[in-house]
């Protein structure tokens, strides 16, 4: 059940509540809505009280990340608070790629335009692209407020895919997946980001992929990594126990032998979100995405951002969700445009410059409650 977080009268964080006992306070007058999303109340009498420890707990996705609140309950953790955070890196993307067409046609057809700039631009150190640095600064506004308005005192996030270390740099000294249910977890996602994601033999993606022995165990392939890829069910079964080169693949046998360079450097931006989380100055729990992955199959919970978020790391091992949670969505939707006016499609300018973002004390995403006394939205 989504918790209401609660402050004290002077702001203070407190132990988020059960929603039937915030709408008691609310409509006994003891409290008054602070927020709306997240919804948060704010006390009107009470100041300071008890807080148990809270983690918040991050899984960072491409398009989407997952972001939950536990406590301590019973021998393991309890979801109080989840929301799934929805990117706009496509759009920023998109903007930015339409600016560029048009600087670029002004400077081929004689009109007015700025001069191209190119010995005055250098990238800063840790340089992300605009739509994944977004991600960054998305994730981590969240991971800020919550702050604000319950009382967190450590942090948990998914850091990379898998643990090179827990598969003791499985390429060089040919540990066996089999060698505990968690290493295997590890390995396949290993093999998941060294395959591209997709079939070795027939670059499918829409379906489950298997772990495929290059050189079939029956033949005496070993289970190195090395000799492992994934290939979808129906390769797999086609292959038999032929070898990749008898199956008409031999390059999948020497790309086989090229370990997957610097594992760890697999996702710039979730070592930015870390780099960035760590100098929240709390304790920072990180985890692996194999981890991740066995907490939650091992649990039996479905997949979602959320609950993968929940499930990171060790403290994932033992948590408990209601089945009937209900996440808050959220969207980052941009605070405004930096374009000074709009332009036509051939880049003149459409319209005049841009006002302020405050119109009549209101701006972008302000939720109104309105009441129309003529027209059609009458009402
Ligand atoms: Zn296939």
């Amino acid at each position: 059940m989504q918790r209401v977080l609660v402050l004290d009268k002077n702001k203070n964080t407190l132990m988020p509540c059960h929603s039937a006992r915030a709408r008691q306070m609310l409509t006994r007058g003891k409290a008054a809505v602070f927020r709306q999303y997240p919804f948060t109340i704010i006390l009107k009498e009470r100041d300071g009280g008890d807080v148990q420890p809270v983690t918040i707990k991050v899984d960072p996705g491409s398009k989407t990340t997952g972001i939950a609140i536990v406590v301590d309950f019973k021998a393991g953790k309890r979801v109080i608070w989840a929301g799934k955070l929805t990117y706009r890196g496509q759009q920023i993307r998109d903007r930015l790629l339409s600016r560029r067409q048009i600087r670029r046609g002004r400077r081929s057809r004689k009109t007015r335009y700025r001069a191209p700039r190119f010995l005055n631009r250098c990238r800063a150190e840790g340089w992300l692209a605009p739509s994944l640095q977004s991600r960054v600064e998305n994730t981590l506004t969240w991971v800020e407020r919550l702050r604000r308005w319950s009382p967190v005192n450590s942090l948990s996030m998914e850091l990379v895919r898998f643990d090179t270390q827990l598969m003791e740099n499985a390429e060089i000294s040919g540990v066996e997946y089999q060698q505990g249910e968690l290493a295997g977890y590890e390995v396949r996602e290993y093999l998941l980001e060294k395959w591209g994601r997709q079939c070795a033999y027939c670059h499918a993606t829409d379906r489950p992929l298997e772990i495929e022995h290059i050189a079939p165990k029956s033949r005496g392939g070993s289970n190195r990594v090395s000799n492992l890829t994934v290939a979808c069910h129906k390769c797999n079964q086609h292959k038999g126990s032929q070898t990749a080169t008898e199956f008409g693949h031999p390059n999948i046998q020497q790309q086989a032998k090229k370990p997957l360079k610097d594992a760890a450097a697999v996702n710039a931006t979730r070592w930015a979100l870390w780099r960035r989380m760590d100098a929240l100055g709390l304790p920072l729990e990180v985890g692996t995405g194999g981890r991740t992955k066995f907490n939650r199959a091992k649990q039996h919970y479905p997949k979602a951002h959320w609950i993968d978020a929940a499930c990171v790391g060790e403290s994932g091992g033992r948590v408990t969700i209601s089945p009937n949670h209900a996440p808050l969505q959220m969207k980052a939707t941009g605070h405004q445009s930096r374009q000074m006016c709009r332009v036509d499609k051939y880049g003149f300018p459409r319209t005049s410059p841009k006002q302020g973002r405050i119109h009549y004390g209101f701006q972008t995403g302000d939720m109104v409650k309105a009441l129309v006394t003529k027209g059609v939205k009458r009402g």
